[in-house]
């Protein structure tokens, strides 16, 4: 491959995760995207899959019995040319530090705000983090077929309550029963919808210039009055689309639409992939590191347990920062240093594998492995390269953990040394304790749940807490 395909390959590269508050509209819009990306057929297939599948893993089953989404997935297609690469991240409050890692790993978001709702407390959260990393941020304001805030209050919000300057891209044409389309502010095209049953095919859609007669017939009065004024307050406003203020995550584009119509999530495509965040460098030292660099890097940002319950290997995540990933390659093991081959390198869609032979960066790898490389671990041959993307969190709640029966010591300890690899929880030593209680603490509650499920519905060990197991 010459130098001049690679870089192809790397500026064709989208890597981005979806951020909202829970029931936003997050999994629907995924589906959906993933249906114009022409990964899925039918929209309906990832939640089914995600629901007949619950059984066959313990992440999964934990995630219906608390009706929560743990499970972390990646889906990879491509669009428009592109490389699409989108990052699950987990829709628990609890999970925060693992969304964070999450968000390191990516290079763009898209937030995802439900219109009749507005800005919800997780979605700020999760903006913070996007802000202090400087990612650009694209918004889709879904929904927009039930009855709505107004749209023009919901872009002042986003000014006013997150602070970053909103430039609608594209601008509703009613809401609620009467939503009908689009407007296209950058094209100066209107595109009305219609609906499909259940929202399972492409909406079919009409495109129509801004003056056009027909669309006075087409649509009442009462509709198109408001709407038309309302563009030409916008318009009267005066401001153009700043990429570069996109890019630096003070300007973010606007997208109205509903996930479950379907309408307006074809435009969002369009544009996140015309404008969306190409692979950023990541920092090493003080040195960004261009993902143009010849020498492989990557870091990793998830380790996850076996999904497949007859292998007990686990997936090690890998964000390709730079260089290029060959499956078979020979890196530094990140904590002995010494050489350690990438063998059965996975690309995944859904809970599918896939056997991967090269990635590009912005790709993110999933490393069957049987010894875990730590969260944050730089994976490299050039020992002059070494990411520092993931800080640790400070736990928050607190318990002591023993083993209650006398047997199985040992598959205890290692089942608590895979969850703490996995940086589930994480272990502190006290002085005066006994070697066989641990002190865990943990960003939130509900990671307590998580190892109390893996070590005894999973591992069919005897787990016992002592302490108290609340916030400080
Ligand atoms: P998540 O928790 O953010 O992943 O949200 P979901 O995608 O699971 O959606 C939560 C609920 O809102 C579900 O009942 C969806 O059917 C519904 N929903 C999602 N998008 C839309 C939309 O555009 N319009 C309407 N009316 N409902 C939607």
């Amino acid at each position: 491959m010459t130098e001049a395909q690679r870089k192809q390959e790397i500026a064709r590269r989208r890597t981005f995760a979806i951020i909202s508050h829970p029931d936003a509209g997050k999994t629907t819009l995924t589906e959906k995207l993933l249906l114009y990306g022409g990964a899925i057929q039918l929209a309906g297939s990832v939640r089914a899959r995600r629901d007949s599948r619950a059984t066959t893993s313990d992440w999964m089953a934990l995630e219906k019995q608390r009706g929560i989404s743990v499970s972390s997935t990646l889906l990879q297609f491509d669009y428009g040319g592109c490389v699409i690469n989108l990052l699950d991240t987990p829709g628990h409050k609890d999970f925060s530090e693992d969304t964070y890692r999450v968000l390191t790993a990516v290079d763009s978001v898209i937030m995802v705000i439900d219109a009749a709702k507005g800005i919800e407390e997780r979605t700020r959260k999760l903006f913070e983090i996007c802000r202090l990393r400087g990612i650009p941020i694209f918004t889709f304001m879904n929904k927009m077929d039930r009855p709505a805030l107004n749209s023009l209050a919901l872009l002042d919000e986003l000014e006013r309550v997150l602070g970053i300057g909103a430039f609608p891209v594209t601008w509703p044409l009613g809401s609620g029963e009467d939503f009908r389309g689009v407007y296209d502010r950058l094209r100066h095209e209107l595109h009305l919808f219609e609906r499909t049953a259940r929202g399972q095919h492409r909406a079919p859609n009409q495109v129509r210039g801004i003056d056009d007669e027909s669309i006075r017939k087409q649509i009442p009065e009462r509709i198109y009055a408001p709407w038309r004024e309302e563009v030409e307050i916008l318009t009267g406003a005066g401001e153009t689309f700043d990429v570069a203020a996109v890019m630096a995550g003070q300007i973010t584009p606007v997208f109205f639409g509903s996930g479950i119509t379907n309408f307006g999530v074809q435009l969002l495509l369009d544009y996140f992939v015309r404008y969306g965040a190409t692979p950023q460098p990541r920092i090493s030292g003080d040195t960004p590191i261009p993902p143009e660099h010849p020498d492989f890097s990557g870091f990793v940002f998830k380790v996850q347990a076996n999904m497949n319950p007859r292998h007990r290997d686990r997936l090690t995540f890998v964000r390709v920062c730079s260089g290029t990933f060959v499956k078979d390659m020979i890196v530094n093991d990140p904590v002995s240093g010494d050489p350690v081959r990438l063998s059965y390198p996975q690309k995944l869609f859904a809970q599918e594998r896939e056997s991967v032979e090269i990635a590009f960066p912005g790709d993110i790898v999933g490393l069957v492995t049987h010894k875990a490389f730590p969260i944050g671990a730089t994976l490299t041959s050039n020992p002059s390269i070494r990411y520092d993307e993931i800080p640790r969190f400070s736990p928050e709640a607190f318990a002591y953990i023993r083993n209650s029966g006398t047997a199985k010591y040992k598959q205890f300890r290692e089942g608590l040394d895979q969850l703490l690899q996995e940086g589930v929880i994480q272990s502190f030593s006290s002085l005066d304790a006994g070697r066989a209680t641990t002190l865990l603490g943990a960003v939130g509650q509900l990671q307590f749940d998580v190892v109390m499920y893996r070590l005894h519905w999973c591992a069919g060990l005897a787990p016992a807490w002592t302490g108290a197991r609340s916030r400080t």
